[in-house]
């Protein structure tokens, strides 16, 4: 083995001169090595030292070589090191018994030191080989995060760890956008160029120990312990705008161009026993679909939070009540001048709508409600007005559905959404009016 000096060995016996013997005989060959005298002193070292390999053995005083090997087997931090077990004799049912137990090898006392050099090799081998074979079964094999059923397996512990200890955990859902247009017209290569690009900004934006996975083709989801909503909120967008900001060099074809994109991100927050994994996803992967459906390249909250928790974000995304800020002005390519006088027009245009909407149900003409809703409906959208936008739709396809029963029913909440939203340009913006 090359790098031996990485390796650290616990020996266990009881017999000083012979633990003595081993030591130096493991130290001459590069290893670093702890000794323990009894199965108690091993067990005690165990709990708090990374151990690589452990050599024990079989006869002790005290709890003998096979009950301590049968303890280090059923913890599940300590299974996977290799134990290879030194008995004085050829005693055979010891020796079966000890690898039933568990122990990779043994070795008959005296030892040859070439002897048990060679066999803790292959020991150490085989063990850096399952370590290998589980990180293959876990990681995503292009972008070298943690795959869907890892990233499950890791959050399912977290959820429990934060279940017990009634902290909070953020869950954030992402979805590159359009992402389909970026094999279409750059080839797949640059596709999976872009993905590795988006885990490796990912990685970098969270912390070590948030828990990052693909749980699909452009999809990752991360879960981040400890931490409440508006924490989480803030990292998922320093991720979108380092995306945003993040240049990929293509070159197609014979052309060279440079390629950018943008995520879609929903996040959200639970905390203590009310915390479920499947229950967070879901909620997260709501929030990504209203990002998506506002006009992607954004960061929805979901769920319910105090208005603390909110407060970040409303003040935000809400300086003008029912609006989106971010996403009229993104409209508009920031131009907040000319969001202002847009939102004046929606004032002055769809002001008294509700009432245009209201009488035009009462007289039972259908068109004109079809007209003045479909009308509503397209500009809430441009001005990032997303539940106007939403209840408008819910209106006008009950409209081409001719289902009049519902429009009243529907209408009610529209009109409210409505008001509330030319009050709050009339309130932002009144000496423009
Ligand atoms: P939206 O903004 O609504 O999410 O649009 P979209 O185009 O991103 O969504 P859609 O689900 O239609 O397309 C996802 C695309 O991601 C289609 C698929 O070919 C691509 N994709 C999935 N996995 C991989 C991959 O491993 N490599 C590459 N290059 N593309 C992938
Ligand atoms: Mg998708
Ligand atoms: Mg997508």
């Amino acid at each position: 083995m090359e790098e031996v000096n990485k390796y650290t060995i616990l020996a266990v016996d009881d017999a000083k001169d012979s633990l003595m013997l081993l030591e130096f005989d493991l130290k001459e060959a590069g290893y670093e090595v702890i000794t323990a005298e009894s199965g108690y002193d091993a067990l005690s070292i165990l709990e708090n030292t990374q151990i690589s390999l452990i050599l024990l053995d079989m006869y002790m005083p005290g709890i003998s070589g096979l009950t301590t090997l049968q303890k280090i087997k059923t913890q599940s931090a300590l299974t996977h090191i290799p134990v290879i077990m030194l008995s004085a004799s050829d005693d055979e049912q010891q020796i079966v018994d000890a690898l039933e137990f568990g122990a990779d090898d043994y070795v008959t006392k005296p030892y040859i030191p070439n002897v048990i050099l060679a066999r803790m090799r292959n020991s150490l081998r085989l063990m850096e080989k399952t370590l290998q074979l589980e990180t293959l079964a876990r990681t995503d094999f292009l972008t070298k995060v943690n795959n869907r059923r890892s990233f499950e397996d890791l959050v399912g512990k977290v959820v429990s760890q934060t279940k017990r200890n009634q902290h909070t955990i953020s869950m954030a859902m992402f979805d590159l956008d359009l992402f389909k247009q970026v094999n279409d017209n750059y080839g797949h290569e640059a596709g999976d160029k872009a993905l590795i690009d988006f885990a490796q900004i990912l990685k970098e934006t969270f912390r070590d120990y948030d828990v990052i996975g693909r749980v699909g083709g452009e999809e990752f989801a991360v879960c981040m312990p400890n931490t409440d909503i508006e924490e989480a909120f803030n990292a998922c967008e320093r991720c979108r705008k380092a995306l945003a900001a993040h240049i990929i060099p293509i070159d197609y074809q014979g052309e060279k161009s440079n390629l950018s994109l943008s995520v879609s991100i929903g996040v959200t927050s639970a905390q203590g026993l009310l915390v479920d994994l499947n229950e967070l996803l879901r909620i997260a992967d709501h929030g990504l679909y209203k990002a998506k459906e506002n006009g992607r390249n954004q960061t929805v909250i979901e769920g319910e939070f105090s208005m603390n928790e909110a407060d970040t974000q409303l003040k935000e995304q809400e300086k003008y009540p029912g609006i989106n800020h971010q996403v009229g002005l993104n409209n508009v390519l920031g131009d907040e001048d000319l969001f202002a006088d847009i939102l004046v027009m929606f004032h002055q245009d769809h002001g008294q709508d509700h009432n245009n909407i209201q009488q035009a149900i009462d007289e039972n003409d259908q068109q004109k409600v079809k007209h003045l809703v479909h009308t509503i409906k397209g500009v809430s959208c441009s001005i990032g007005a997303m539940d106007l936008f939403d209840l408008c739709k819910e209106l006008d396809i009950a409209v081409s559905e001719n289902n009049s029963e519902q429009y009243q029913g529907l209408f009610a909440p529209l009109k409210t959404e409505l008001v509330k939203v030319t009050a709050g340009i009339e309130l932002h913006l009144r000496d423009k009016l």
